[in-house]
Formats: C-alpha cells, sequence, structure tokens
C-alpha cells in the first residue's frame, strides 16, 4: 500500500511517545499534555445539556450559529470590532481556524515564517498546505522573542506570511509591543499577511498589559486572527475555536471550513456563547490560579542544579534548558520518566531550535508540582553526583 508523501512525512508528536511511554509505568506525575486540569464552568455545562434536551441535534450555519458569532463580536467589541455577520468563522478549536488559514492565505512556492520553537501542531499545519517553512530561531537570551532584524532576514520575495504565537507554547513568552509593532510594520512594508495565534492571550502574569499584532496600523486587515475557549474556559474537549478576519478571507476559509468539518453542534456554539456572555470572572480566577502555580514551579526548578529556567509571562509552560548537562533532550526526558516517574517533553518536539530544553506544563495542581519537582531535583543532584 502506498500512502501518499504528505500521510508518510507527518510527524508524530512528540508528546504522545512520552505519553505511550508513561502507560507502562505506575507512579508517574505528569507535566505534558497542554490543557487545563479544572473542569468547564458548570453554566457552561449546563447550557450545552440544556441544548441537547431540547432536540438541538441538526445541522448548523457553516460559519457558526449568530448567537456565538454575536457573542465573539460583543467579547471583541473594544478590539477588532468584527462585524459578526461577515468577520467571523466558528471552527473546531483553533486548531482548525490555523489548518484553514494556512490553506486560504499560502501556496506550495510560497513561504511561511515560524518562530521556533514552536507548537508542534504549525509544523503538521504548514506542511499540509505544502508550502516552505522558514524558521526563526530564539532562545532564552532573547527571552525567547525574536529580533525584528531576525525577522527581517528572513523574509524572500516568496515570503506570504508570518506567523504569531504570543503567549507561546512552548516557551512561554510574550512578545513585547515594542517588537510587534516592528513585526507589523514589516508585514506592512513587504505587503505580507499576519496568522496571529492568539489562543492564550487571557494567560498573561504580572499584571503585563497584552498587545495583539491587530492593533497596529494596516494589520487589522492583513491578520488572520484566531482563539479559542480551550484555554480561556478549560474547554479543550469542546474543540470550539474562531477566527476573525477580513471579509474575503473569511468567506474562503468557510469554504474550506464547509469541505472539512462543516460546522459545529448548536450545544457547543451555545455553550461557548454563553461562557464568552457569563464566565470572565472564571477566566481570571483561572488564570491567577496558574500564575500562582508558575511561581511556585519556577522558584522549585530554578533552585536545581545543570539547568536554567527564565520567567515565563503567559500560557502554562515553562521551557528549561538542559544545555549544561550536554545531554539530548529526548534522552533526557526518556531518563527523568524511567528513573522517577515524571513525565515532560523534549523540547525538539518543538522544532530542531528546541534540542537542549525539555517543555514542563504546569496546568497542573501544586501537589503535583512539588511532588514532581522534588524528584526532578533529587534525580539532577545525584546525576551530577
Ligand atoms: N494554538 C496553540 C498555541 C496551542 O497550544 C493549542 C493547543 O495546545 C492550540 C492552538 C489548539 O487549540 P484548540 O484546542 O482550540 O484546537
Amino acid at each position: 500500500m502506498k500512502l501518499s508523501n504528505l500521510a508518510r512525512n507527518m510527524g508524530g508528536s512528540a508528546i504522545r511517545a512520552m505519553y505511550n511511554e508513561a502507560l507502562k509505568m505506575t507512579d508517574t506525575v505528569s507535566f505534558t499534555v497542554g490543557e487545563p486540569d479544572f473542569i468547564t464552568p458548570q453554566v457552561v455545562i449546563d447550557e450545552a445539556c440544556d441544548a441537547w434536551q431540547r432536540g438541538l441535534t441538526h445541522y448548523t450555519p457553516n460559519a457558526g450559529i449568530p448567537e456565538l458569532r454575536q457573542a465573539i463580536a460583543e467579547y471583541h467589541k473594544d478590539d477588532l470590532k468584527p462585524d459578526f455577520q461577515s468577520e467571523i468563522l466558528v471552527t473546531c478549536g483553533a486548531m482548525e481556524s490555523l489548518q484553514l488559514a494556512l490553506l486560504t492565505l499560502a501556496d506550495p512556492a510560497d513561504e511561511v515564517i515560524l518562530i521556533t520553537p514552536a507548537w508542534a501542531n504549525y509544523f503538521g499545519h504548514i506542511a499540509m498546505c505544502g508550502a516552505k517553512l522558514k524558521e526563526v530561531r530564539v532562545t532564552e537570551e532573547t527571552d525567547f522573542v525574536p529580533t525584528v532584524e531576525q525577522v527581517r532576514q528572513a523574509i524572500t520575495p516568496k515570503t506570504k506570511l508570518i506567523m504569531i504565537n504570543s503567549p507561546s507554547n512552548p516557551t512561554g513568552a510574550v512578545i513585547d509591543a515594542e517588537t510587534l509593532k516592528g513585526l507589523a510594520e514589516l508585514v506592512v512594508e513587504h505587503d505580507l499577511f499576519a496568522i496571529s495565534d492568539e489562543i492564550y492571550s487571557r494567560l498573561v502574569y504580572d499584571r503585563l498589559k497584552y498587545t495583539s499584532i491587530t492593533s497596529f496600523p494596516g494589520m487589522r486587515e492583513r491578520t488572520v486572527y484566531i482563539s479559542g475557549f480551550s484555554k480561556m474556559f478549560a474547554m479543550t474537549g469542546w474543540r470550539l475555536g474562531y477566527t476573525i478576519a477580513n471579509p474575503d478571507i473569511i468567506r474562503a476559509m468557510t469554504k474550506l471550513h464547509e469541505n472539512s468539518a462543516s460546522c459545529l453542534p448548536a450545544p457547543t456554539q451555545l455553550a461557548g456563547a454563553r461562557a464568552l456572555r457569563d464566565c470572565q470572572d472564571d477566566v481570571d480566577r483561572m488564570r491567577d490560579i496558574y500564575e500562582k502555580r508558575r511561581n511556585l514551579i519556577f522558584d522549585l526548578v530554578s533552585d536545581m542544579p545543570g539547568v536554567k529556567v527564565k520567567k515565563p509571562k503567559g500560557a502554562f509552560y515553562l521551557f528549561v534548558s538542559i544545555k549544561e548537562l550536554g545531554i539530548k533532550s529526548a534522552d533526557f526526558c526518556m531518563d527523568l520518566l524511567r528513573k522517577t516517574g515524571v513525565v515532560t517533553v523534549p523540547g525538539t518536539g518543538f522544532g530542531d531550535a528546541g534540542e537542549g530544553y525539555i517543555r514542563i506544563t504546569y496546568a497542573t495542581s501544586d501537589e503535583n508540582i512539588i511532588e514532581g519537582m522534588r524528584r526532578m531535583k533529587q534525580y539532577l543532584v545525584e546525576k551530577l553526583g
């Protein structure tokens, strides 16, 4: 059987590899999957249950039910100010938005700039549209934020768009307003697009003011803004995300969506609208808890020998340098797992630029953080003799 080139070349997730290995063990403490450990707010669950009971079991409009698009427009009334009829598309998670955005904007001859280490699925999405990946590599020396000059140097006549993810998975980096402004100017100057994945925009710490690239001159019409309910409202399993972009892009993405997921269940969408309307306090409550956990885990990791860590400003990931140990990150993570039961993800799961790092997700309880980091410290102390 000969499968397509795409299917044969699509990489497996490093998270899965660790997860599968961990399944063979007992007494593990996991810091792998990037999802909130909270349960979706009860009113959201009730809203969906009620809708199912009322028999809302049919297909819905491809772009999303008006109630949800109106709620999204209302939520963004002070920043993107989208027209709910023509500038919003509801998708199967931010994941589908990302895939459709790339398929809508990039052809195989085009180059797509990606700041790496980057969320693993971006590599898959770029491969699926056939475009050429152009990496801009960042390290902890610049807090995992690219310089405008680095990005300028990556631009060629074939560049079509740049992907932005701030706060970032896997590094937790938040791109500062000054750099975003510089990137926006590059996009306008070179007649490019930006795909801005802002799914973690509500998870920013230290009272930092969040800035979106869409806020700079000329960027609202050149940006495909992507977000979703997974991280904000602890709704990963609901598979609900959305795109805001200019009407031409939304129309094209909606056609592609019609040919893939088609539409989302009405109860899920009504639940999303309810979350946006009534659960903003829950978002703040969860954010405050993540911030406390970030402080806790940062202090614990900073106290370990052989590793270095910068305090992340957003999302719920710590990207820890193990370069001093001189071990490949995949080998380190596997050895740490087998000897201590602590499950982490090798930085190489986020591109080659992630070699020398491991990702630790802190969307887990204080008890897990304390126990997992105790084991990791002991492992490092013994290793370094
Ligand atoms: N974008 C980033 C940066 C993510 O980390 C994730 C999930 O981990 C997603 C998008 C996917 O979000 P969704 O669950 O809405 O598909």
